[in-house]
């Protein structure tokens, strides 16, 4: 039996778990790791039980529970080396200060919490810190620029946890992790009884993937975060069970919308995200029609409505009447989906 659930899917937090009878693997950590474990329990799995985490690439939304749910539970994180080099590069401060002054100051004013205050100005002094850099930390990389720039709910929690980590242990190095694997995409590999293949995606990160999951003769694949639907991204969504896919924003909304056009060309850019368009464009052209659920993935909460998604993919799929068997199913930002047994 394998199982999936996709536990948050959007610009403020993605994370999915895939299991198989015997294994279970996180796919992204873009929530607290608080919230991750509460919502892995009420999809009824138990986060001890987690083998490993898998990361697509390093923007916020998809890493920032990463490392605190990573050290609590003492599980390896699989990525890719440009990803982890780019993470580390970000979670390295550029001048030398206190791990805590650098995370209130990358989060922000305001972003102080009580484990911080007791602590600010002792310990947690990161060494071999030397930089010529200019001291002006970058902001954190994110999949696009939703809201006003400031950090939203879930990125405070994910930021208030690892200050309360590094409060408690000051002298640890807060990009340590109990054990990173590196894979490359085109390579597969193996956690316990799943296969994994992942695959590049174009999206404007170090070396982002997309995957493909195989256990117990079930195919999942799961491809967001991509600007345009690449025939080599086409050719890893052929037979799958299970396919995830983006539907990000609807074109007209993001024209139209409150943007600065800067930030709505790189949401429409080949390294962007797929639009709804794009995604029905795909799934009434490219797609084989095998899956028994196709789930919407990473709607934009400013630029899209679910319903637009559902409409715009629905009529894809109807023109082709061998597809009634799909079940269509849109992932959520603030709860859990269903969970998906095969
Ligand atoms: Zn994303
Ligand atoms: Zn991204």
């Amino acid at each position: 039996m394998v199982r999936m659930t996709v536990l948050a899917s959007g610009s403020k937090g993605n994370s999915t778990i895939v299991s198989s009878a015997t294994t279970r693997v996180l796919v992204d950590a873009g929530l607290s790791c608080r919230e991750l474990m509460k919502r892995m329990r009420a999809a009824g799995e138990e986060p001890e039980a987690l083998n490993a985490i898998l990361i697509t690439h390093e923007h916020q939304d998809h890493v920032q529970g990463m490392a605190v749910t990573a050290r609590k539970l003492g599980i390896p994180v699989y990525l890719t080396e440009p990803t982890h080099r780019a993470w580390v590069r970000w979670m390295t401060p550029r001048k030398r200060i206190t791990y805590l002054e650098w995370l209130a100051q990358r989060q922000g004013a305001g972003l102080r919490s009580q484990g911080a205050e007791g602590n600010n100005g002792q310990g947690a002094e990161l060494a071999q810190v030397t930089d010529s850099r200019k001291p002006d930390d970058p902001p954190a990389p994110r999949c696009s620029a939703e809201g006003n720039g400031e950090p939203d709910a879930e990125e405070r929690a994910a930021a208030e946890e690892a200050i309360a980590e590094a409060a408690r242990e000051p002298q640890k190095d807060p990009a340590a992790l109990p054990a990173v694997e590196y894979f490359r995409a085109g390579n597969g590999f193996r956690i316990g009884d799943i296969a994994i293949t992942p695959f590049t995606i174009p999206h404007d990160a170090a070396d982002p993937v997309g995957f493909v999951f195989e256990a117990d003769g079930v195919r999942i694949a799961i491809a967001t975060d991509l600007g345009y639907m690449p025939s080599n991204v086409a050719v890893q969504l052929r037979g799958c069970d299970v396919l995830m896919l983006e539907s990000n924003h609807d074109v007209d909304m993001l024209r139209d919308g409150p943007y600065p056009w800067s930030v709505k060309q790189r949401v429409m850019s080949r390294v962007g995200h797929l639009s709804n368009h794009a995604a029905a464009e795909f799934l009434a052209k490219g797609y084989d029609g095998g899956a028994a659920y196709v789930v919407l993935a990473h709607l934009s909460e400013n630029n899209n409505m679910p319903e637009l998604a559902r409409i715009s993919a629905e009529q894809a799929l109807r023109d082709r009447m061998s597809l009634l068997a799909n079940h269509l199913l849109l992932a959520e930002q603030d709860r859990p989906m269903e969970t998906i047994v095969l």
